[in-house]
C-alpha cells in the first residue's frame, strides 16, 4: 500500500482536499491573515513604536541620503531592521564635498573632498554591516551651493534606481529643513513616488536641522545603542571635525543630543518607555487607490413604455 493512502486515512481530508489534522472534522481551517503592504503594515495608533513593528524579512529598505552620512543619523532604527532580515539599501545623492573644510584634506580640492566622504561612508556600513552591492553613490548634480541640484536628468537617475529596487519602505531627511540638500532631495522623492502605482511608506527623518515634524514614529534606545551609533557616526572624520571647530561638540554628540531632545517630546506620549534616546519620524503611508474597474457595456434596456427612465439616453435620430 502506498504510504500516502495510509497517512491520508489517518489523517483524514478537510474541503479542498485539505489534509486536516483532526480526524473526521470537516471545518476548513481558519484562513490565515494577508500578509501585511506597506499600506496596512503601521495601523492607526501614534506615536507608533518602530521596534513592535512586524516587518517581514525580505522587505527592501531605500534610504534616499542627499549626503554621505544622513543614513548614520538613523543608524539605530536601520539596525535593528536589519537585524530582522530587512534588506536595507543605500543611495547616497551627493558628494557631499562642500562639508569639508579646506584645513581637513591637501590639497583641499573638491574631488579630493568627494573621495574622503565616499571612504568615511564606505566604512561606516562595513561597520554596521551592510553588504557594498547594497551602497550607491549617485553623485548627482551640485549647485554653487554645493548641494544636489535639482534636475530632470538627476531626478530620472534617482527615479530608475529607486524603480528598480522597488522598496516597501522608504526613508529620507525631512524637507521641511533648513538644508537646501534635504528640501531638494525631498522634492525628488515625491515627484518620484506620486507615480507609483504600488503603496509605498515614506519615513521623513528628523534632523537637527529639521523646522518642524509630525512625530509619528520613533525608534527608542538607551545608553548601549547610543554607544554605537556613536561610533557608527565618528567614521565621519571631516564631519567630526567640522563640528568640533564651528560648534565646539562632535558630530556624534550633536546628532544624539537632537535624539535627546526627540524623546523628551514624545516622553508624556509614552510614560513607559524606558530610553533616554529616540530616532523621530513622520509617516505617509501611499496607499495606491484601486485600479478603476472595467465595467461590462450595459445590458440591452427592458422593453417598457418610451422615454421611461429604464430607457433614458441618446436617442436614434
Ligand atoms: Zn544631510
Amino acid at each position: 500500500m502506498a504510504k500516502g493512502s495510509t497517512q491520508s486515512r489517518r489523517l483524514g481530508r478537510g474541503p479542498r482536499g485539505r489534509v486536516s489534522a483532526t480526524c473526521g472534522t470537516k471545518r476548513p481551517a481558519p484562513a490565515a491573515p494577508p500578509p501585511p503592504t506597506p499600506a496596512t503594515l503601521f495601523g492607526s495608533r501614534r506615536p507608533l513604536l518602530l521596534s513592535r513593528l512586524r516587518v517581514p524579512a525580505g522587505w527592501k529598505v531605500a534610504v534616499v541620503a542627499p549626503h554621505p552620512d544622513d543614513f548614520d543619523a538613523i543608524g539605530v532604527t536601520l539596525r535593528m531592521l536589519h537585524a530582522r532580515g530587512v534588506d536595507v539599501h543605500l543611495c547616497v545623492l551627493s558628494s557631499g564635498a562642500h562639508g569639508v573644510e579646506d584645513a581637513f584634506c591637501s590639497p583641499p580640492l573638491p574631488e579630493l573632498k568627494a573621495r574622503i566622504r565616499l571612504m568615511e561612508q564606505r566604512d561606516s556600513c562595513r561597520f554596521f554591516g551592510l553588504p557594498p552591492e547594497r551602497v550607491i553613490f549617485l553623485r548627482l548634480s551640485e549647485g554653487a551651493d554645493g548641494e544636489l541640484l535639482e534636475s530632470a536628468l538627476s531626478l530620472n537617475r534617482l527615479r530608475a534606481h529607486l524603480e528598480e529596487l522597488q522598496p516597501h519602505l522608504l526613508f529620507l531627511p525631512h524637507d521641511n529643513d533648513t538644508n537646501a540638500g534635504h528640501r531638494r532631495a525631498g522634492a525628488m522623492v515625491r515627484a518620484i513616488v506620486d507615480g507609483w502605482a504600488r503603496p509605498v511608506a515614506l519615513l521623513w527623518n528628523e534632523d537637527p536641522k529639521t523646522v518642524a515634524l509630525r512625530r509619528d514614529a520613533l525608534m527608542p534606545f538607551g545608553e548601549a545603542e547610543a554607544q554605537w551609533k556613536s561610533r557608527l557616526l565618528r567614521f565621519h572624520a571631516s564631519q567630526q571635525a567640522r563640528n568640533l571647530r564651528t560648534r565646539g561638540r562632535g558630530f556624534d554628540e550633536r546628532i544624539l543630543e537632537a535624539n535627546r531632545r526627540s524623546l523628551k517630546a514624545l516622553k508624556d506620549q509614552l510614560p513607559a518607555v524606558q530610553a533616554l534616546y529616540a530616532e523621530t519620524f513622520e509617516l505617509h503611508v501611499r496607499a495606491v487607490a484601486p485600479a478603476p474597474v472595467s465595467r461590462p457595456p450595459p445590458a440591452a434596456a427592458p422593453a417598457g413604455p418610451p422615454d421611461s427612465p429604464a430607457r433614458a439616453g441618446p436617442r436614434s435620430p
